[in-house]
């Protein structure tokens, strides 16, 4: 399983910042999380202002 971030997302970019495997990227109208790379360590999650990212 991979973490997914949702349309809460305001773009801001923190999690991408903190994500150790480089596994998320600015997307068209959020920040999408590639869930081949992402190895499920929650760091993204506990880090976003408005709680857009969860476990899928
Ligand atoms: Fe979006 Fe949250 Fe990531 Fe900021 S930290 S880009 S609001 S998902
Ligand atoms: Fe990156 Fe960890 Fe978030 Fe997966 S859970 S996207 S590896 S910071």
């Amino acid at each position: 399983m991979a973490y997914v971030i949702s349309e809460e997302c305001i773009s801001c970019g923190a999690c991408a910042a903190n994500c150790p495997v480089e596994a998320i990227s600015e997307g068209d109208e959020r920040y999408v999380i590639d869930a081949d790379k992402c190895c499920d360590c929650g760091s993204c999650a506990s880090g976003c202002p408005v709680d857009a990212i969860a476990e899928a």
